[in-house]
């Protein structure tokens, strides 16, 4: 026996002491009598028995009922306790970072140790584990990415995916990399682990692996639809027609207007009308596009705001889940209910927020319990659907919604909307209320809305464009990329698969022969979409690096400029503060921030922050980012470690414009004056608008003919989030020869430069790099 062998052997004795002394603690034995009250508990033995008897094993139940924190947790439990626990390594995925440490936390709580120890989480810029963890929970990102630098996961015993049900990129993604590796890995054990009934589908896909079923436990919930929540609450809505041009300030204050919040029974207009008449009597499953056009958000709020209060004053005790769409929606409905008297007042409502980007306290204080008298109120995203379970939940109210990516591969452009869910999605919603009481939904959209949606959501891989995944795939040393993704399970359209493969050649990640060059090699490392990616690379190369640094964190961290819904205008002046005539969301982003770490030097970044409408804990994100990013380029090479050449060129506006349109590409608008009015038109989408809060839609003109942009988002129309002016030469020199009707060498110059500057030394860059630099510059 090696010497190892005994260290280990050792080790796993030490373990099973430590168990077995926590387990007969009183503390222990609290715990555990409370795992055993888990439906999952149940089935023990048997999900232990089918891990060791099949490679594979498929295991769903109701959300709540132990999958994510008891079927791991079980089998390192048995591995101790038959002296195997310092040679088992056991991951367990989640498909949000924030459930990640959630989870992780939770299990190592239940195992009376701190984080990190046994069990311990890793995710995207964060992390707790060290030599002794023996289970981790990270993102299926991070699995992906040790796949990348580890092709067999040498030295891992187990692998949980959790959550397939999602049908997410990265799990679907995964399931194809696994399928391929258990042939090559006889001994690794592989657990998929659903929330809905699908199994069947996993189950084949991995040749009839065996699916286990826990039978969950929920008490009844009582669904009502808007028909039922208008007669609850005595509430009315104006007829839509008034409002249907949702975006624009005016309409949110008609809207106010129109409903006047102390006499809720006597507001006039009427829904009622809308709701027998012609627009929603006819809808049919395949108009799930025109649905979403006949109830405006802003109602929604208002509405949700009389269900809550109707529920504050006359239901019995029991919190209260909001699904909302998204961080947008979450924190101006936030701000309308502090307004309000009896929603507002801390001392009878305590109001909270759960979604993907919160701080770790804030994320603790939604699994609490509110203090006597007091009424717990969770504003979510669709994370509290199953990934996260807030068990006193009595009431949801579902607006029936969720912000979707959809693709589409024919115009090839991504877009991120709020659309209606699934009926699958509803149905979870409203479980979440039937926890440990009987409960109650309301969703606020008719019965017929519901009956349209469509039954399980698409997969993400057939909605999102492939950019990024088939770079990953590729660097898997894939042969093939289409036929690899042919064997997922559910492929994506040959077209979507051509065009990310046609956008990487173009970019340069891709050579003529589908092969990686050394820019793709690089970019597949970076944890951000390529073509942000390859941003960064190019404000390395022509020598502005920080500012760049900063736009491409930010645009891959979130906006952190705050809309609270009451103070548009102040937060829009507040912004436009930022941008001296630049014409750029993006040069106000890094004005901002720079500001912020000055204040922060000086002790005052958080009075910083209130006066500039700015988000303290988006711009620390942005700034760990930053750090990230700062990192692996200098650990490259691309960066001198010392940082002296890179920013040489940070205070030229132009080429910083020049770098910005290089990454956003082909994502650009036309600006087209008239004698009053100015216009905008991206190349597939005709006429667009800009998202108020951009520093652009505060000019009457703007003196740049093009504007490139890094999001769009369609609500009825089109809008641009962010934009940056830029004139032709950027546009030909520095974009792309696509639809631009440009010729297409200046690109490959600049994508041939960049692989010689990737390939040699700084130096040697540098001498070439002047030359060239004048050259563009001058142009
Ligand atoms: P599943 O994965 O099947 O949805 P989980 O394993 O996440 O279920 O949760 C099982 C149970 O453990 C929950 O119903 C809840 O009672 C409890 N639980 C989970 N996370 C926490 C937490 N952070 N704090 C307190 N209890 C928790
Ligand atoms: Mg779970």
């Amino acid at each position: 026996e090696s010497v190892m062998e005994k260290v280990l052997q050792r080790r796993s004795l030490r373990m099973r002491n430590m168990q077995r002394a926590w387990q007969e603690s009183p503390e222990g034995r609290k715990i555990l009598d409370f795992r055993r009250s888990l439906p999952a508990f149940k089935e023990k033995e048997r999900l232990l028995q089918a891990i060791a008897q099949n490679q594979v094993v498929v295991i769903s139940g109701e959300t709540g009922c132990g999958k994510t924190t008891q079927l791991p947790q079980y089998l390192l439990e048995s591995e101790i306790e038959t002296g195997r626990g310092a040679f088992c390594s056991i991951i367990c995925t989640q498909p949000r970072r924030i459930s990640a440490m959630a989870v992780s936390e939770r299990v190592s709580i239940e195992r009376g140790e701190p984080l990190g120890e046994t069990v311990g989480y890793k995710v995207r810029l964060e992390g707790m584990k060290g030599k002794n963890t023996h289970l981790l929970f990270c993102t299926s990102g991070i699995l992906l990415r040790r796949l990348l630098s580890d092709r067999n996961l040498n030295g891992i015993t187990h692998v949980f995916v959790d959550e397939i049900h999602e049908r997410g990129m990265n799990e679907d993604f995964l399931l194809i990399v696994l399928k391929d590796l258990l042939p090559r890995r006889r001994d690794l054990r592989l657990v998929l682990m659903s929330a809905t009934l699908n199994a069947e589908l996993f189950s084949s896909y991995f040749g009839g692996a065996p699916t286990i079923h826990i039978p969950g436990f929920t008490f009844p919930v009582r669904a009502y639809f808007l028909e039922d929540v208008l007669e609850v609450t005595g509430y009315k809505l104006t007829s839509f027609n008034q409002i249907d041009d949702y975006g624009q300030e005016k309409t949110w204050k008609t809207q106010k207007q129109l409903v006047p919040r102390k006499r809720k029974n006597q507001i006039t207009t009427l829904v009622e009308d809308a709701l027998d008449k012609s627009t929603l009597g006819n809808y049919s499953s395949n108009t799930r596009d025109s649905l979403s056009s006949w109830m405006p958000d802003c109602i929604g709020f208002n509405l949700i705001e009389a269900v809550l209060c109707h529920i504050c004053r006359k239901e019995r005790p029991g919190a209260v889940l909001v699904f909302l769409t998204g961080w947008e929606d979450i924190s101006s409905l936030r701000d309308q209910l502090k307004a309000h008297p009896l929603l507002g007042d801390p001392n009878r409502v305590l109001l909270l927020t759960c979604h993907g980007s919160m701080a770790t306290s804030e994320q603790r204080l939604i699994f609490e319990k509110p203090p006597q008298n007091v009424r717990k109120v969770v504003l979510a995203t669709n994370m509290a659907e199953a990934s996260i379970t807030i068990n006193d939940v009595v009431f949801v109210i579902d607006c029936g919604k969720a912000k979707e990516t959809t693709y589409d591969a024919l115009n090839n452009t991504p877009c991120l909307l709020p659309s209606w869910i699934s009926q699958a999605s509803a149905r979870q919603r409203r479980g979440r209320a039937g926890r440990v009481q009987p409960g109650k939904c309301y969703h606020l959209y008719p019965k017929c809305v519901f009956a349209a949606f469509s039954e399980y959501q698409l997969p993400e891989l057939l909605r999102t464009p492939l950019n990024s995944l088939c770079l990953q795939i590729k660097s898997l040393q894939v042969p093939s990329v289409g036929e690899f993704l042919s064997s997922a399970l559910q492929p994506p359209e040959p077209l979507a698969v051509q065009n990310a493969i046609g956008f990487l050649k173009m970019i340069g990640a891709f050579d003529e022969k589908e092969n990686l060059s050394n820019l793709g090699k690089f970019l597949s490392m970076l944890p951000v979409d390529p073509k942000l990616g390859k941003m960064l690379v190019m404000g390395a190369i022509f020598h502005c690096f920080d500012p760049i640094l900063t736009i491409v964190s930010g645009l891959s961290v979130r906006d952190p400029f705050l809309l609270p819904q009451d103070k548009k205008d102040l937060a829009g002046t507040a912004k436009a503060r930022f941008s001296a005539k630049d014409y750029s969301d993006h040069m106000a982003l890094v004005r901002a921030y720079e500001g912020w770490k000055d204040a922060e030097r000086e002790g005052s970044s958080y009075e910083y922050c209130w006066r500039n409408f700015l988000s303290a804990q988006t711009l620390q994100a942005i700034d760990s980012l930053r750090r990230q990013f700062s990192f692996i380029l200098k650990d490259a090479g691309i960066v001198e470690l010392d940082g002296s050449t890179s920013n040489k060129l940070s205070h030229n506006q132009s080429l910083v414009r020049a770098i910005i349109c290089s990454g956003l590409f082909p994502g650009v608008a036309s600006v087209v004056h008239r004698e009053t009015s100015m216009s905008f038109k991206t190349m597939d989408d005709g006429q667009v608008l800009l998202y108020a809060n951009s520093v652009n839609a505060r000019y009457d003109t703007i003196p740049f003919p093009w504007l490139v942009f890094g999001e769009k988002v369609k609500v009825n129309t089109v809008f641009l989030r962010d934009s940056t002016g830029i004139s032709d030469s950027m546009l030909i020199l520095f974009g792309g020869a696509v639809k631009c009707g440009v010729q297409a060498g200046h690109l490959k110059m600049l994508n041939g430069y960049i692989e010689f500057f990737m390939d040699s030394s700084l130096a040697e860059c540098y001498l070439q790099l002047k030359e060239e630099l004048d050259k563009l510059i001058e142009n």
